[in-house]
């Protein structure tokens, strides 16, 4: 199957239209529209808008009608552009191409408000709300439900799924605020979930998680306790050390990966056969990185068959070395799709674009994904075009 994908959004299709929107992806010799079915808030800026340039999303809601049989306690709520227009119903009648549709699973803040015995907890117990824990048997039960739904209820040709893991500590909250230095290592030790969830399926894998749970927080507070501030390389190097050399620490991290990796399972087996699954690994740049998320790419790539993998890099040689190191991740297992911005704050010019497509097809990625038309310019749209009609 072909896939030179547009990522989109419901309310950019609405305002445009299907019909006119499907016909100019076909003149950039798009084949797919990508488009978001379950999102976040936002504050976006949309440069081709035409009812309004800046637009913040509702968050946590879903754009299509879900039918709330298929969820256990944690049920999706529905955007309020439902009750007049079903926009991902138009793109699968209408437009004539393949739809794809796009799901961010447990960063919701919305459902992690509403359900706090569910979202990710620190070694304090604080709770991180824009988070769904994916130990918690009902965010569980809300990401498997999603992907069932929406590829039971329309006929897509598949599904790309985002934050199916732990988020990293740093998000871009909300008026986020510290009067303190931040670094990698204090990051990453705030990061790790040990919510009852998690600690008790630690436990069943047999790590004393609650000893190391009180390992970190000690750590943690000792560090806030003194008056150092780690310089960022040096950060980064503990961290390190501390993944090499604490067993429990690398333990926990692989129990980590074994609960992403059986959700993706779950919600593979939950949807219909003839749907692509793919997975948008990480948030991490580049996409090795991923591990801290609970994604092995490896495993990954085995249960789904589908990586699509964020090449958001400045230049083709950076695509290239990203490229080569996730091939070798891979091991040859499933196919590897690629998602690039013809834009800032990646790519600054038109024959940089070029390369980073040339660079991605010569190390064999032929399924590709352009993020997004409601956030592009016309400029940089025309780019799409002209690498995908072969102009140079
Ligand atoms: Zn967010
Ligand atoms: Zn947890």
């Amino acid at each position: 199957m072909s896939y030179k994908a547009i990522y989109t959004y419901a309310w950019d299709l609405a305002e445009t239209g299907v019909k006119a929107a499907a016909d100019e992806f076909r003149g950039l010799g798009l084949d797919t529209v990508t488009m978001a079915g379950s999102y976040h808030a936002g504050k976006f800026m949309r440069p081709h808008g035409r009812a309004g340039k800046v637009l913040f999303p509702e968050d946590g809601t879903v754009y299509f009608n879900a039918d709330p049989s298929r969820y256990g306690a944690i049920k999706p709520v529905a955007n309020s552009m439902l009750s007049e227009r079903d926009m991902l119903g138009e793109l699968v009648e209408q437009s004539g191409m393949a739809v794809n549709v796009w799901l961010v699973l447990l960063h919701n803040t919305r459902l992690g408000m509403a359900n706090t015995q569910s979202v990710v907890r620190n070694a304090f117990g604080d709770p991180y709300y824009y988070n769904l824990c994916p130990s918690a048997p009902e965010a569980r039960a809300y990401a498997i439900g999603l992907a069932r739904d929406v590829t039971e209820s329309y006929p897509v040709s598949g599904l790309s799924m985002e934050s199916p893991g732990f988020a990293p500590y740093a998000h871009g909250f909300h008026h986020e605020f510290a009067l303190m230095k931040s670094n990698p290592w204090l990051e990453n030790m705030l990061g790790l979930c040990f919510c009852d969830h998690c600690v008790s399926g630690a436990e069943k894998a047999g790590i004393d998680a609650r000893r190391f749970k009180a390992e970190v927080a000690g750590d943690i507070e000792a560090y806030l306790d003194s008056d150092i501030d780690y310089p960022a390389d040096m950060a980064e190097a503990f961290w390190r050390a501390d993944v090499a050399t604490n067993a429990d620490l690398r333990r926990y991290l692989d129990f980590r990966n074994g609960v992403v990796t059986s959700l993706v399972a779950e919600i593979r087996a939950a949807v219909r056969k003839d749907a692509t699954v793919a997975v948008i690994p990480s948030v991490a740049r580049p996409t090795a990185g991923a591990w801290y998320e609970g994604s092995d790419l490896y495993a990954l790539a085995a249960t789904t068959g589908i990586v699509e993998a964020c090449f958001y890099e400045p230049s083709a040689e950076r695509i290239r070395a990203d490229l080569f190191d996730i091939r070798r991740r891979l091991k040859g297992t499933g196919t590897l799709r690629g998602i690039l911005r013809p834009s800032h704050p990646d790519i600054s010019n038109r024959a940089e674009f070029i390369a980073a497509v040339e660079a991605l097809r010569e190390g064999g990625v032929e399924e590709l994904a352009f993020y997004n038309w409601g956030h592009l310019r016309r400029a940089n749209l025309g780019w799409i075009g002209d690498v995908l009609r072969g102009a140079q």
